[in-house]
């Protein structure tokens, strides 16, 4: 495919605000890919150069890519610098002057989606001494065959910033849509779909497209099932390209590769958790990071909860998964900080000063990691993902034997209510957060929150049990003391699964201290503007909307009805936060990751039976 083709379908995908019209675009983009590029276009939708596991930064800044558009289009670096002042946005700057070019382009070729894909790799590969010379000329390059409308984006994804706005469910639902008419060809979902339909009455005339409704549901769940379990939507694209559904079967899970995380639901007791799972195993909430760790023979790998490579960074356990017995296996563990000498969990905010680029070796003396494995998935040659917990804990044990930097999770069996409550209070005492029960009977499920786990945490006095994870959709400009640093208040939303689109849920002001506000001013910038992004849905209109991308833990003092917010919309009022605060960014969640409608519902509910069960 022309890089301009790709370009013109960016550009109307730019425009459009409903997520339906998004995901009807990109389906005959898609379409139209030859099995040779789809994995390029669905990496370069995703905003990425690689899959999500992959490290794909371009190691090109604002000033570099200022440099490439000052060589190709004859424009000063001031001249430019100042249009970016005024647009704040790169991509529309190169748009611009390319449109505008003082000199003619020599050797100016037509670009293809692979000849740019090329380039933006070596560019993100090239290091040393005279890399910086090589990816201007890389870039440059680019610039010098490239229309108004390539340019902008051409500009943008070597910055990371690619505002689309195209979440991974949208391209799921998209690889979906094309396959509807080989969906409609597999008899057993058809007569499923058929008798599901015949039950719920459907009407004659509303039946053609409820049929097709339900199949694409179904190819929706085929395709995520193995996208759980293997985190390249490019490469499941490029399969279903080749084979249409019948590649899925050759997609398995595989060391190196990570796999989507399980999630926890919540109860606000002992006695709930008792009566939703009966006998249940019991284990320490420990306050870390989530770490998932794969080993095939002597290479390792070990992944963040949202699949980001981190093994460079924590030598420490590298080394101790490299001596475990097994051959092949892909375990899941928390990593947190331990004090040897007084036997103490050291807090989050240790714990995560492991997280770093430069440093490693001197953190990890001073910061010893221990890493308490809770699940396995794999084992030699066998998925252990379809076996109940109670016989994954079991071989888990066996493998991880008696280390001293891997061990396995503190944990007890029981079926009552006072010993989970006893096991709790000893937890908490230990520093720890509460703890996490599991469905001895539960299948590792990837990718989902289901009730095979379920957390209690700390309740803090007059607050939510739990806090928030939000996403910021738009900010306020600052008033009074705060006009210095031009950011007020942020605008959050929280995730809708359902729709795929971010809801707003609390209008946050406290909780941001001065450098809070000028850093995040700093990183909104760059993503905002005065257009709502499609899958945004607020009522209320901050002075600058931003594309969903950082999630901030809130805490707040109760979940109420709101006549103003979105989030959980039914009857006219929605829910919102109570006196909101901002905790932290959570780097560790993308956007899909943050708390979702389905949750606040439940914590909303969850709320009000404590306050029925508590006399005031
Ligand atoms: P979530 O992961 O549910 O979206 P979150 O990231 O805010 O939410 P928590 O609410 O703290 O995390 O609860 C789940 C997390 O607890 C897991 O993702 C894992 O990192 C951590 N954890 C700590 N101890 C355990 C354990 N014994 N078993 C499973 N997870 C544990």
């Amino acid at each position: 495919m022309n890089f301009r083709e790709l370009a013109e379908f960016f550009d109307k995908i730019e425009k459009t605000s409903s997520r339906l019209e998004m995901t009807s675009i990109l389906s005959e983009l898609l379409e139209k890919a030859s099995a040779k590029d789809i994995k390029k276009i669905v990496f370069l939708c995703q905003g990425r150069l690689g899959s999500n596991y992959e490290k794909t930064e371009s190691g090109l800044g604002e000033k570099m890519v200022m440099d490439a558009i000052a060589k190709t289009t004859g424009f000063t670096r001031k001249e430019i610098e100042k249009e970016f002042r005024e647009k704040g946005d790169l991509g529309l700057v190169a748009e611009a002057f390319a449109e505008q070019k003082k000199q003619s382009a020599l050797f100016s070729k037509e670009l293809s989606v692979e000849k740019v894909f090329d380039n933006l790799i070596k560019i993100s590969t090239r290091e040393g001494s005279g890399s910086k010379e090589v990816k201007l000329k890389l870039m440059a390059e680019l610039f010098n065959s490239a229309s108004g409308k390539e340019s902008r984006f051409i500009a943008r994804i070597p910055l990371e910033n690619l505002r689309l706005g195209i979440g991974d469910p949208t391209i799921l639902d998209a690889l979906a849509w094309n396959l509807i008419e080989e969906g409609k060809q597999n008899k057993e979902w058809v007569k499923q779909t058929e008798k599901e339909m015949q039950e719920k009455k459907i009407k004659e005339k509303e039946w053609k497209e409820e049929f097709e409704r339900r199949i694409k549901i179904k190819l929706r769940e085929n395709i995520e099932e193995k996208y759980n379990i293997h985190s390249d939507l490019g490469s499941i694209a490029e399969k279903l390209k080749e084979k249409g559904l019948n590649g899925l079967k050759e997609i398995k899970i595989q060391a190196g590769i990570p796999i989507r995380p399980t999630l926890a639901e919540r109860l606000n007791s002992a006695e709930e958790i008792i009566k939703k799972l009966g006998k249940c195993a019991v284990e320490s909430k420990y306050d870390g990071f989530r770490l998932q760790c794969h080993k095939e023979g002597k290479n390792v790998w070990i992944y963040s909860r949202q699949s980001e490579n981190m093994t460079p960074m924590f030598p420490d356990l590298v080394k101790a998964i490299q001596e475990l017995k097994a051959k092949k296996v892909i375990f899941e563990g928390e990593a947190i900080a331990f004090n040897e000498l007084t036997e103490e969990f050291l807090p989050f905010q240790l714990t995560i000063q492991r997280k770093r680029k430069y440093g490693i070796e001197d953190k990890a003396k001073e910061f010893p990691l221990k890493l308490f494995a809770f699940d396995l998935m794999m084992l030699e040659e066998e998925n252990y993902m379809k076996k109940p917990f109670i016989e994954r804990r079991k071989k888990l044990k066996e493998v991880i034997g008696k280390g001293k930097t891997i061990e396995l999770t503190k944990s007890i069996e029981t079926n009552s209510s006072e010993k989970l409550d006893e096991f709790f209070d000893s937890s908490v005492s230990k520093g720890l957060e509460g703890i996490i029960a599991k469905d001895l009977n539960a299948k590792y499920i990837a990718g989902a929150r289901k009730f095979a786990w379920i957390k209690l945490k700390r309740s803090y006095k007059g607050e939510l049990t739990d806090s928030v994870d939000g996403v910021i959709i738009g900010y306020y400009k600052g008033k009074g003391k705060r006009t210095e640093f031009g950011l007020g208040a942020l605008l959050t939303g929280i995730y809708s699964e359902k729709d795929d689109s971010f809801k707003s849920i609390a209008k946050i002001g406290t909780g941001l201290t001065e450098k809070n506000l000028s850093e995040l001013e700093k990183i909104l910038k760059k993503i905002s503007s005065k257009k709502k992004p499609a899958r945004v849905e607020s009522n209320l209109e901050p002075d600058f909307w931003v594309e969903p991308k950082y999630v901030i833990e809130i805490r707040a003092d109760e979940i109420t009805k709101s006549p103003i917010h979105l989030a959980c919309f039914k009857e006219g009022k929605g829910l919102a936060l109570r006196f909101p605060r901002m905790i932290s960014v959570r780097s560790d969640k993308k956007p899909e990751q943050a708390t979702t409608e389905k949750e606040i519902e439940k914590m909303f509910e969850g709320q009000k039976t404590i306050k029925e069960e508590t006399p005031d």
